[in-house]
């Protein structure tokens, strides 16, 4: 079959007709379990009746009015609502429709904060070795997977890339947990010193590292460790939340398990849940003081920003979250996720590590366990367990991120929050069939 869409298309992937709760439908009639929210993003399901109809509620009402005009209830119902979530200090949203826009906006408010409070020279940015921050040129700059930014240099963002907190690989034999959050924490000011901190805006990280490694939580007092760096050389910490945030940990926002605040915060995927483009870029009242009292304005917008209908969506999936208590029915699932695999594959021969929070699993894979030898990167395991896994019926996100240098495979698991017991023994039985067929076929 020919087609004009950009990209993987109809030739290469099942056409998707439906969904409903936890299961996607394809043209086929085959059925799909969502054990991966397509990218962390489907947090609702894919059939929540109450965002439906505020979404076509808000659509009849006004569909659409320009931030240069108007504000509208919807964006601001939802601006309060997230601030009422959000961690002490932060007072401020600023509505996007993305995770990328969200993490170019981040970058360039922490640059114009620096300007307007008399330090112009802080331009550069620092983050890790393993994240992943978004597509477009600025938010590719901040991101560590090397192969994503190599085609594309010179980057807008001067940016310098520390070792990310991962203690499976990097923490010694001989030291406590503790010890090596610090020692991993510790990295930052050992760059700061390095470029001079005087030139530094700002320091991004994901809370748990999503995408690029499949939910990796750090160290405890690691960010902890971060923030005191951060304060004590005057950069801004800014918390990349897109795919961590918005519940998906078993708190509203993932720093909350971290016990600090951040400067500038960036959520969206689960913030629409799938049935809204957006996302948000949030800061503290102390940066939006400067800048107001300054030039007087965060000199940013898009057409689409504050999009009234991308709002009310938020706003029901916000309701939804806290009508059927799901904030606390991810940690309860979480830990039944947690202990499910654990059960399943605790012991397998190919599973290094099983890792992560609330309903955000990682699972790492390895050619040998004693040595952590990850399989050869050429043989992309993890997008050959993805394949598996749809033959199975069951949808998991795969990754490939850089280990130590090397290639590592990872899967992902970040189903709807209202997945039910019995659905997550069914993802668990159909992962485990789909790792061992993939494994076979690789080592045959
Ligand atoms: N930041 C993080 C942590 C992400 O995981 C992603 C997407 O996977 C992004 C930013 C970019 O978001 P988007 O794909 O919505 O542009």
């Amino acid at each position: 079959m020919s087609s004009h869409v950009f990209g993987r298309s109809a030739a290469q992937l099942p056409t998707a007709l439906r969904g409903d709760g936890c299961y996607l439908y394809d043209a086929e009639g085959r059925e799909y379990l969502d054990a991966c929210g397509g990218a962390a993003v489907s947090c609702l399901g894919h059939s929540d009746a109450h965002v439906k109809a505020a979404i076509t509620r808000q659509l009849d009402a006004l569909p659409y009015a320009h931030t240069g005009f108007f504000t509208s209830e919807a964006a601001e119902d939802l601006a309060d609502l997230l601030i009422q979530h959000a961690p002490a200090g932060i007072d401020r949203v600023y509505q996007l429709s993305g995770g990328s826009e969200a993490v170019e906006a981040a970058i360039k408010l922490a640059r114009q904060f620096h300007i307007e409070n008399g330090e112009p020279q802080r331009h550069r940015l620092i983050a890790r070795r393993q994240s992943y921050h978004g597509n477009t040129l600025g938010a590719l700059a901040a991101g560590g997977n090397a192969w994503r930014r190599e085609k594309y240099q010179p980057l807008l963002v001067e940016t310098y890339h520390i070792d990310p907190c991962f203690e499976y690989r990097h923490r010694a034999e001989d030291e406590s947990l503790e010890a090596y959050g610090h020692r991993a924490a510790n990295a930052l000011e050992a760059e700061l010193l390095r470029l001079g901190p005087e030139t530094v805006m700002a320091f991004i990280a994901e809370p748990v590292v999503g995408a690029t490694a499949g939910a990796v939580t750090a160290a405890p007092g690691y960010f902890r460790r971060i923030r005191e760096i951060c304060d004590q050389y005057g950069v801004l910490l800014i918390l990349d939340e897109v795919m961590c945030g918005m519940g998906r940990t078993g708190y509203m926002f993932a720093s909350e398990a971290e016990g600090i605040t951040p400067d500038i915060v960036t959520i969206a995927k689960g913030l629409g849940a799938g049935y809204a483009s957006i996302g948000a870029m949030l800061c503290t009242g102390r940066i939006y003081d400067v800048i107001a009292q300054g030039s007087g304005s965060f000199q940013h917008g898009h057409t689409y920003h504050g999009h009234p209908l991308a709002a009310a969506a938020a706003r029901a999936v916000l309701e939804s979250m806290a009508s059927q208590g799901l904030i606390a029915q991810v940690q309860a699932r979480g830990d039944y996720l947690a202990a499910a695999l654990q059960d399943r594959l605790g012991q397998h021969a190919h599973v290094g590590d099983l890792r992560g929070r609330g309903l955000f699993r990682g699972i790492e894979l390895v050619a040998d366990r004693a040595s952590k030898r990850p399989f050869d990167p050429a043989l992309k395991l993890h997008q050959r367990i993805k394949a598996q896994a749809m033959a199975e019926g069951l949808m998991v996100y795969p990754a490939g991120g850089t280990v130590d240098g090397r290639e590592g495979d990872h899967v992902l698991i970040a189903p709807p929050f209202i997945i039910s017991e019995a659905q997550i023994d069914t993802l668990v039985d159909r992962f485990a069939t789909a790792l061992d067929r993939a494994i076979d076929r690789v080592n045959q």
